[in-house]
This record gives C-alpha cells, structure tokens and sequence, in this order.
C-alpha cells in the first residue's frame, strides 16, 4: 500500500516537472500596460510595493516622451516608434486639410474611431496579427479602430467605467486560455492615476490614492501570471507626467485676439491655433509677437528639437506655455487651483514618464538611465521576434541594452 502510494507520488511529481517545463519553454507573452499620467517619481513616494519589485526584479528607466505631451500621442508614439508629427496622432484634437470643417477628438467617438486619422502608420499589433501572432488588448489608443483593416483578435470599447481590476481580469482569463487561442501580445491601460493627476494635482492624496490602487491591481496580475507558470515579459509605461497648475497662471487669448478670428484646437500647455477663413494675417500679427509666459511659433518655424510641425495636420500656429503656465480661450474648461496638466514641452523635468520592464527577456539589475518613448517600439519588435524596422523615429539601441543576449 504505502508502496504503491510513494510510486504514485513520484510519477505526478515527475509528470508536473515535466508540465512546468513545457510551460517555461512556450513562446512569452508580451503585456504592455500604461500607467496614464505616472511620473517616474511616484515611485519614491513608498506606495507602490509592486511596481518597485517588477523594477527590482528587472529594469528600469525614465522616458522622454514626444511633443505633445498628451496621451494619444504618445501612446501611438510608443506602439508605432514614430513622433506625433509621423504617426499622425498630432494632437489629443486636430483637424487635417484634407477633412475641411472636421475635427478629430478624443471624446468625439465617431471622429475617433473614424480610420483615417490613425492610418497613417502601422501599430504593432496589426504588425504582429499580420505575422500571425495573436493580440488582445485591455484598451489603447487607436485599439478599437479598424487600422489598414486590422483590429487585435480581441479588444475592447474604451470605457472609464471598467474598473482597474475587471482590466486586469480581463488580460489573466486571456492568458488562462489554451496555448492556440491565447494572445501573445496583449496591452492594459490604466487612467486613474491621470485623472487625479488632473483634479486634485500632483502633490495630492487623490492622486496617491488612486496610485496605490494602480499599484495593487498591476501586483494582482504579477501574481495571477506567477500562479500560471507561464513566462511573460511585462513592459510598464507611462505617456507623459503631470505638473501642477495655478488659477494665477493663465495666459487669455481673448485680451489678444477676437475668439472668431480662429479655431482653438487644442488649449492648455500648449495651444493649437488655426487662422478663421480671411484672418491669417490679424491672427499671425496678434500671437507671433513676444508674450510673457508664452512663446508662438508658426508650424514650418518650431523648435527642431520638438520635432514638431511637418505633419500637414499640425495646426499653422503652435503656442507653447511656460512651465506651471496655461493658454486658454475664455474660462478654463478644469480646475487649476487645485489642479494638474501636461502637454507642455518635453523637455520638463514633469513631464517625464514612467519605464520598467520585468520578465525572462530582460537583463536584471538595468538602469537604462532617459530613453525616449519612441525606443519602446524596437523592443516590442524584438520581444514579438520581428525583423528590425527601418525608417521608424528609434536607435534600437535601448532595446539592445536592455534584452539578454
Ligand atoms: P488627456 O486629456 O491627455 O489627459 O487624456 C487622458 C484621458 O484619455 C483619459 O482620462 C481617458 O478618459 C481618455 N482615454 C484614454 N484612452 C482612451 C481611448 N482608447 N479612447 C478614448 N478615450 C481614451
Ligand atoms: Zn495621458
Ligand atoms: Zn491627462
């Protein structure tokens, strides 16, 4: 009897070794999640246990994020490796000359959703559907839109209402399924921590909170994964920062020129101004002149460093706020005083994202020090083992460092 039991013991101890190899040898996933609006510095605020071990665990850095600092942008930056003024998505809004009297916007669904706007470049995963690896995504920008007539396998409707940990039970009932259904590549997206961000301020309790719920929802999947024994490599991002702003802090362009001489496309830390039919002349000679606080540049005349103002959509004038500043047409559409934003240059300390990879692919222990965003891209390539890309806004080089040999 006890004969038999020890033999029976030692074939399912054999079997489940057998079983725990197998599932080390697949092929990993790749989960890219973002953390909107997270500031690498959050991390030292002693309420995030988890994202510090997966950087303790892996490696980290800082990335630069592209002009504009806002959230389409840069998202589509990092999926594409291609600023905003190559991957299309110039703005949070734009307009675009061949779409007279339209204007995209991320709250506009049907602009939004609308094709056109996204497809100019290709985003990872409808590179990667098209090599036949399969793709889920938790939300994204541009994920729900059907891009060169490829969406991910599986994907969802954006929805603020879908909470942190439906998201991430979400990605583990994917990574649950059988090895020939189950995406390869997936991505998860968390707006909170941008949201308080913008309410309440950098500085704020709201904003810690909504930190550390983040935090534990991305410690639940490290978790989920862990109890799945199978590899992943984990890739956490975020698309720029955020910086307190001031009611004392605003620049009115209505004491500098008449509401209808132009179309406000974007306000805030920066702002996107397109001259009303006849009016270029009055609206050139009204903001290319010095102001406190603010500079105006027209789109072919940006600073080359923000590699900025080539895309056709780019609005013709670009005025940029300085730090804490904001440009507004009539009253402010948020609070400012308590308050946050970004969008500003990327140069600003503030503005700067979060980076942290985590899984068997990454070389432990790395500091890879400030990236820019676009450098995420060649690393997604690699880890999906696709060929180089040519021609993309990236050295590859992070990547190089950062991926084992
Ligand atoms: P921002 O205005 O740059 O702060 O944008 C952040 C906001 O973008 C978030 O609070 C979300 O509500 C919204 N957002 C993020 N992803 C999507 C998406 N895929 N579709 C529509 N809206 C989104
Ligand atoms: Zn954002
Ligand atoms: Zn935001």
């Amino acid at each position: 009897m006890l004969r038999s039991l020890l033999l029976w013991l030692l074939i399912l101890s054999s079997v489940s070794t057998v079983h725990a190899q197998t599932r080390t040898s697949e092929n990993p996933v790749t989960i890219l999640i973002s953390i909107d609006g997270f500031r690498p510095d959050y991390l030292e605020r002693g309420i995030t246990p988890h994202l510090n071990a997966l950087a303790a665990e892996g490696a980290r850095g800082v990335l630069k994020p592209s002009f504009p600092t806002k959230t389409f942008p840069n998202h589509y930056a990092i999926v594409t490796g291609l600023r905003p003024d190559r991957n299309g998505i110039v703005g949070n809004s734009m307009i675009d000359p061949e779409r007279p009297g339209q204007m995209f916007s991320l709250g506009d669904a049907q602009q939004s959703r609308d094709p056109f706007w996204w497809s100019q470049v290709e985003p990872i995963w409808v590179t990667a559907e098209k090599s036949g690896i399969r793709t889920a995504t938790a939300f994204w920008p541009g994920s729900e839109v059907a891009i060169q007539n490829s969406r991910p396998h599986d994907w969802l409707r954006f929805d603020q209402a879908i909470s942190n940990a439906q998201r991430v039970d979400t990605v583990i009932d994917w990574l649950r399924r059988p090895e020939a259904i189950r995406p390869r590549l997936v991505t998860l997206y968390f707006d909170a921590v941008d949201t308080g961000g913008h309410r309440f301020g950098p500085e704020s309790a709201e904003v810690n909170k909504a930190i550390a719920e983040v935090d534990a929802a991305v410690g639940h999947l490290a978790e989920e994964i862990a109890k799945l024994e199978r590899p992943a490599n984990l890739i956490l991002v975020s698309d720029h920062g955020m910086a307190a702003t001031d009611e004392a802090k605003t620049i009115q362009l209505d004491a500098l020129i008449e509401r209808q001489s132009y179309i406000a496309v974007e306000t805030g830390p920066y702002a996107a101004i397109e001259p009303a039919a006849g009016t270029d002349r009055r609206v050139h000679s009204a903001l290319l002149k010095p102001h406190p606080h603010m500079a105006c540049h027209e789109r072919e005349k940006f600073p080359v460093h923000l590699h900025y103002g080539q895309n056709p959509r780019v609005a013709a004038i670009i005025c940029l706020a300085d730090p804490g500043w904001v440009i507004l047409s009539g009253p402010s559409p948020y609070p400012l005083s308590p308050g946050g934003a970004h969008g500003w240059s990327n140069d600003m300390p503030e503005m700067r994202a979060l980076f942290i990879a985590s899984g068997p692919a990454f070389t432990k222990g790395t500091n890879i020090g400030l990236i820019d965003n676009v450098e995420v891209y060649p690393l997604l390539r690699r880890l999906l083992g696709q060929p180089e890309a040519k021609n993309t806004d990236a050295t590859g080089k992070p990547a190089e460092i950062l991926l084992k040999k």
